[in-house]
């Protein structure tokens, strides 16, 4: 069996002649593509506003920024995440104040977050992990409640729906990110979306050096700003991406499918948990090892899958145990023991629009065969 990759994007004639025209035009950045973009973005998920930005790390950070979060402010967010959802309020010298994490959506844990929040508290961020939505209707009610702004990190949940409405449409701003393992991509890229005209404009300017957003001067800088801007030939590729998402959501979904089946008879391995009132944009797909495994033993599976020619990997490593966070903060095992338990055991198996029926079979077969002789 040829190498199975952990994921693989899907560029097709239309990304190519795309890329290929801005190249024609000469018009390299600031232009036509990028308005396209983000256009096509704002109407998909319902929002007025969209900025392009150049990955979804960059939206991150200017959207802490423009809601003026700064020096000793907190921020509540996930330990279970990519790390750049926590670095983002470090950037702006505020704390990340993590709130354990739900067993069966692995998000944010509603119910944990009100004994979480102080004086200092200015906005909760939530991830939907996994393309998973988090339960924005929850977490709408304590943020209006207590005054703090809400933040959506969607960049893995573009399409994913929560009561019948998208992801990214649900906080004060949310940010979408685009590099090539996301359901769709622009090489490197990211996506702000809000309501708020203000925020929009802040975001804007500080993506493009502080210039102001309308009739600024080229060299002139009202507020200090960033070069965060997504070149055109990223912007044109976006464009037929967005416009090829629905395909690729089934696509998804029929791989999803086809591991649920190939899992069926595995007892004790947990699959990936959907809430009814939500569907899924699947991002990865991620299992569970049963309790009684250590992340040792895990760890080796997922060497073994290799050897295998099986590429997979062991989202998430909880950010608080990540080495830079238990140094700077003295951050310790067991202060939140569900993302603990939770990363110690996922695996993130090949997950792609391209990957075939016998494919699956293949991997199933052989996590399968390993957990039975790990487990020995
Ligand atoms: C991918 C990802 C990001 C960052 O996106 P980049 O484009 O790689 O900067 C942020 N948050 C989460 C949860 C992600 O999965």
């Amino acid at each position: 069996m040829d190498n199975i990759p952990l994921a693989k994007p899907d560029i097709g004639e239309l990304e190519k002649r795309a890329v290929a025209l801005v190249l024609e035009s000469a018009t390299l950045g600031l232009g036509p593509k990028l308005k396209e973009f983000e256009d096509t973005m704002a109407k998909y998920v319902g929002l007025p506003y969209a900025i392009a930005v150049n990955s979804g790390t960059s939206a991150l950070h200017l959207l802490v920024r423009s809601m003026g979060i700064g020096k000793d402010d907190e921020v509540i967010t996930t330990p279970f995440s990519f790390i750049a959802s926590a670095n983002c309020i470090l950037y702006q010298q505020a704390r990340p104040v993590f709130v354990d994490i739900n067993p069966d959506t692995l998000n944010i844990d509603v119910a944990k977050i009100e004994e979480a929040i102080t004086p200092r508290t200015k906005a909760i961020l939530a991830v939907d992990v996994f393309s998973h939505p988090a339960d924005w209707e929850a977490l709408q009610v304590i943020a209006s409640r207590h005054k703090l702004w809400l933040i959506e990190d969607s960049a893995e949940s573009l399409g994913s729906t929560y009561r019948g409405k998208p992801c990214g449409s649900f906080g004060d701003g949310a940010i979408f990110a685009f590099y090539p393992n996301k359901q769709i991509t622009t090489g490197e890229g990211g996506m702000i979306v809000t309501r708020h005209k203000d925020i929009a404009e802040k975001c804007r300017s500080m993506a493009n050096q502080g210039r102001a957003v309308q009739d600024g001067k080229w060299l002139e800088h009202v507020q200090l700003g960033y070069n965060y801007r997504l070149d055109e030939m990223s912007a044109a590729m976006g464009a037929v991406q967005l416009e090829r998402l629905p395909e690729f959501i089934k696509k998804r979904n029929q791989v999803a499918s086809w591991y649920q089946e190939a899992f069926q008879d595995s007892k004790g391995l947990e699959l990936p948990f959907v809430d009814s009132q939500c569907s899924l944009s699947w991002f990865v797909y991620v299992v569970r090892l049963p309790k009684h495994f250590t992340c040792n033993q895990r760890d080796l599976i997922i060497q073994k899958m290799s050897e295998r020619s099986i590429r997979c990997s062991n989202y998430f490593l909880p950010i608080h145990l990540q080495p830079f966070y238990k140094e700077t903060f003295g951050y310790k095992e067991m202060m939140y023991p569900v993302c603990e338990d939770i990363g110690s055991r996922t695996i993130a198996l090949p997950f792609f629009n391209a990957l075939t029926k016998e494919q699956v079979a293949y991997v199933a077969e052989n996590l399968k065969a390993l957990m039975k002789e790990i487990e020995l």
